[in-house]
């Protein structure tokens, strides 16, 4: 396939999506090298010693459900890079204010029996999808097209269109199923009374049905290290300390793909591309940012509910109810003394994480795009109020304001993490509306970055896909 001058392919970052792009383009025979602005590789994918020697901490990504089960990720063979996948006994724990924890595990038995009188609502909401799971995240994670298996997807829609609140509300008749709905819906970064907010709290409670969510040992970055392995074995080539701010920086290739922010993408192709198109980047909505802390502790997070030690991810918020206010307050431009927070435990689960007997703590909530306030003080409180004791565990702590997140990559503007919005309308018309949302006007420029479907995660399903769209257009040469 190899152009008569120059690559076939150059990429722009390194992040999951750039490095999925690399190998889909690769695999099928074209000559790739990837470009990367920071001086490692893998974007949301890095982890680093944020607090004490001994310590490692995932800066970005913590949690893999979309990563183990991503289709195209399923097909490489990055075990054979290095990449092991460290499940714990339970993907979710969500401590209730009453003490004790609701939990998801593989189990749809064993879920549903700690959700008392709810438990056949939740086995029939969820158990359907479970027959024929990698064939519902095959379409799910994919642009908007027709599925390749309507019915399964037609029965998620009908599901999925509601708002995450009004789902666990007709569902759902006691705290406990709800709280955890609501859990596993917030990681949409938008108001639990959205439309479409039940898709993601579906998604998630059926993923954890059909694996434990894992984390990956040594740190995420043993994912981008794995792809970045596999990528160079086909041929592919990577430089980082490269950030590049104008196209003539790059070698010759037939076709560019990118895997940055919209805003980049009009600034570094500047007049190749039409200014009616740029026009409509700009008009790209980020959304909310994250405020973050990754903790050394001196033991495990003393949960009130010892069983939230079995999950690597635990849902802290309380009800549905606090949880929509959390959501809700911070999408109108304020923050909330009760954060709805993201906590997870990669130590519990991988003990290249801390030295013995001490554990890593990492914990985020959502904040206004932008926001300057720091989180510490709230998020301390609301872990401390389910594990009463928790800050004096404390040995070090790091903080992520939303100006220190878009300083690590670029992508994360006003610190948010998913790629933009992913509301009813910007979920698949992104970045603009297009039949292709991955080509430009550009035959020769293509966006493969989060902010193209499916959207925010560690699944490379983006870059997947527009290394499809940019193979079809080597083919025409
Ligand atoms: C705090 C946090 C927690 C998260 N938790 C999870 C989680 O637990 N599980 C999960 O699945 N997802 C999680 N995510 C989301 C996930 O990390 C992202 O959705 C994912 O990394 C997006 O991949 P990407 O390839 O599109 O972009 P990125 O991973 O952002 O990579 C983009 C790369 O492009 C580079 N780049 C940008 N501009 C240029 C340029 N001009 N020149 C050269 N290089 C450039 C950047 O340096 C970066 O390396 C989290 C993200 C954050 C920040």
């Amino acid at each position: 396939m190899s152009s008569k001058s120059g690559l076939d392919a150059v990429v722009v970052g390194s992040g999951p999506n750039g490095l999925a792009a690399a190998i889909a383009l690769a695999r099928e025979g074209a000559s790739v090298a990837v470009f990367e602005g920071a001086d490692e590789i893998g974007g949301g994918l890095r982890s680093a010693p944020l607090t004490q020697p001994g310590f490692l901490h995932d800066v970005c990504s913590a949690v893999h459900p979309m990563g183990v089960l991503s289709p195209f990720f399923r097909q490489l063979p990055l075990e054979q890079y290095g990449l092991i996948w460290r499940r714990p006994a339970a993907s979710v724990a969500h401590p209730m204010p009453d003490g004790d924890a609701v939990m998801l595990y593989r189990s749809l038995e064993r879920t549903a029996a700690g959700l008392g009188g709810d438990a056949k609502a939740y086995r029939r909401l969820v158990g359907p999808f479970l027959e024929r799971p990698h064939d519902l995240l095959a379409d799910a994670m994919a642009p908007l097209r027709i599925p390749a298996h309507p019915v399964g997807m037609m029965r998620f829609g009908v599901r999925a269109a509601f708002s995450a609140n009004r789902l666990a509300r007709l569902l759902f008749r006691e705290a406990p199923a709800r709280a955890l709905f609501a859990g596993c819906a917030g990681h949409s970064v938008l108001p639990l009374t959205s439309p479409l907010t039940a898709a993601l709290g579906l998604m998630f409670a059926i993923t954890g049905h059909v694996e434990d969510w894992p984390v990956a040992q040594g740190g995420s970055q043993s994912i981008g290290r794995a792809l970045a392995g596999h990528l160079e074995s086909l041929g592919g080539r990577i430089e980082t300390g490269r950030r590049i701010e104008r196209l003539e920086e790059l070698p010759a290739a037939s076709v560019v793909l990118f895997d940055t922010s919209p805003e980049a993408l009009s600034r570094i192709a500047g007049d190749a591309l039409p200014p009616g198109y740029r026009r409509r980047l700009a008009r790209y909505r980020y959304g909310p940012g994250v405020f973050k802390l990754d903790w050394a502790l001196d033991g495990p997070i003393p949960w009130r509910d010892p069983a939230c030690l079995e999950a690597s991810t635990v849902h802290v918020g309380g009800t549905l109810e606090e949880i929509c206010a959390s959501e809700r307050a911070m999408y109108r431009g304020r923050h909330s003394e009760r954060p709805y927070l993201i906590v997870c435990q990669q130590s519990q689960f991988d003990e290249t994480r801390a030295p013995a007997g001490k554990h890593t703590g990492y914990a985020y909530c959502h904040v206004p795009h932008g926001s300057t306030v720091d989180m510490t003080g709230p998020i301390e409180r609301q872990v401390e109020r389910f594990a009463p004791g928790f800050g004096d565990r404390i040995l070090a702590r790091h903080t992520m304001s939303p100006a220190w997140l878009e300083r690590h990559n670029p992508n994360y503007k006003g610190g948010a993490i998913t790629g933009g919005v992913a509301d009813a309308f910007q979920l698949f018309n992104r970045p603009v509306t297009r039949l292709d949302p991955y080509a430009t006007p550009n035959p020769r420029l293509f966006i493969c970055s989060a902010a193209t479907p499916p959207g925010g995660g560690v699944h490379g399903q983006c870059g997947y896909w527009a290394a499809q769209s940019a193979l079809r257009q080597l083919a025409r040469g």
